[in-house]
């Protein structure tokens, strides 16, 4: 159930650990679960409130509202409620490393998901970065300026490269020109005003269900 109003939050089940629920922190960007502490009704009600996401502390005995000593809060997206609405699953934007030992997650992620899918999503979000801010000196700025139909070009030239390479059997020329393209491609999504979820969902809805 996605969590919204003082409704849903009365709807949840506070009974089974007195007044607390688990809540489970994920990266709405990449997916990778970044840390897990409890909530009261106050806190959740705060989260929503404010959009930053807030726990109680048990130890402290006090709400805490993540990032407010080190700077790293997570910005909220959605809270949801597992199937017995007796957990939550934080869907949040990590302004900085969620743990305290200033790693990205308290889970030790690298195991978690595979870590270069996640990188994906980074660089995804490194050339929307680039997109809005136009640094000088950076490629993907130059190809922004020079525009969708230059980048286009680009994606050609580079599925053509990534082609001739895997036809002359140079596997490692293939992972370099392959790299160039899906980079390239990436650039040309966000100029089309598209994102690699877009493109997923599409190849997903190919899969008819089992
Ligand atoms: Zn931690």
């Amino acid at each position: 159930m996605l969590i919204r109003d003082s409704r849903d939050i009365n709807a949840l089940d506070w009974d089974k650990m007195d007044g607390l629920l688990p809540a489970v922190v994920q990266d709405a960007f990449d997916g990778r679960v970044l840390m897990q502490a409890y909530m009261n009704r106050e806190a959740l009600a705060n989260s929503l409130d404010t959009g930053r996401v807030t726990f109680w502390s048990r130890s402290r005995q006090e709400l805490w509202t993540k990032g407010e000593i080190s700077g790293n809060g997570l910005q909220l997206v959605a809270v949801h409620s597992d199937c017995d609405n007796d957990c939550l699953l934080v869907l949040a934007s990590p302004a900085g490393p969620a743990c305290h030992r200033d790693t990205d997650t308290c889970f030790d992620n690298r195991r978690q998901v595979r870590p270069e899918l996640a990188f994906l999503a980074t660089l995804e979000r490194l050339v929307a970065e680039r997109d809005s801010e136009r640094p000088e000196d950076s490629y993907t700025t130059r190809l922004f300026e020079a525009g969708i139909k230059r980048i286009a070009q680009k994606v050609g030239e580079e599925g053509l490269e990534t082609a001739l390479a895997a036809a002359a059997g140079d596997r490692e020329e293939v992972a370099n020109e392959a790299a160039d393209l899906v980079y390239h491609l990436l650039v040309l999504l966000r100029a089309a005003g598209l994102s690699l979820g877009d493109v997923l969902a599409v190849l997903e809805s190919r899969h008819s269900p089992l």
